[in-house]
């Protein structure tokens, strides 16, 4: 897989909150392709798979029940760097941490409630986009 794509989920809290096309118009800004793109909801086995290297963190049970409470938007984006500067886009988990103007700043309500998903590597960009994607779903 290409190393210039990462994969991105606008969270329940976005999606519950109306912030779908503000994030959107800020990925594009930023000059991120989309190369895969669906309004999907994920049941209990897909977060716990998606999730699972966070299932002996003490916040587990809570991110599961966050993240299939309502549905998200679950994008591949493309750009050169892109794992790395979209994770500069979205900010730090922590929105108190978050720099000004990245989008956790501007739509995140907590640690727990962030707003958006940055893929942290190219080998989980690829294993997150094949997650929610099929070949044939990427463009
Ligand atoms: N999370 C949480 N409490 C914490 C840390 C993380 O609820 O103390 C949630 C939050 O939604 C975060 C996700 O678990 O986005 C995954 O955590 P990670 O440390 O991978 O943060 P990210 O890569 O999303 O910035
Ligand atoms: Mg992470």
């Amino acid at each position: 897989m290409a190393t210039n794509r990462t994969f991105t989920m606008l969270k329940p809290d976005a999606v519950e909150k109306g912030h779908i096309g503000a994030i959107l118009e800020k990925i594009s800004a930023s000059g991120f392709r989309i190369v895969a793109m669906k309004l999907t909801q994920m049941t209990k086995n897909d977060a716990e798979t998606f999730y699972a290297i966070h299932n002996q963190r003490p916040f587990f049970g809570e991110l599961v029940e966050y993240m299939t409470r309502g549905p998200i938007v679950a994008a591949i984006l493309e750009k050169d760097n892109a794992v790395e500067d979209f994770r500069t886009l979205i900010g730090a988990t922590n929105p108190a941490d978050a720099a000004e103007g990245t989008i956790r700043k501007l739509f995140a309500a907590s640690i727990s409630e962030n707003a958006v998903h940055g893929s942290d590597s190219d080998e989980n960009a690829a294993i997150e986009g094949a997650f929610h994607f099929s070949g044939r779903e990427m463009f």
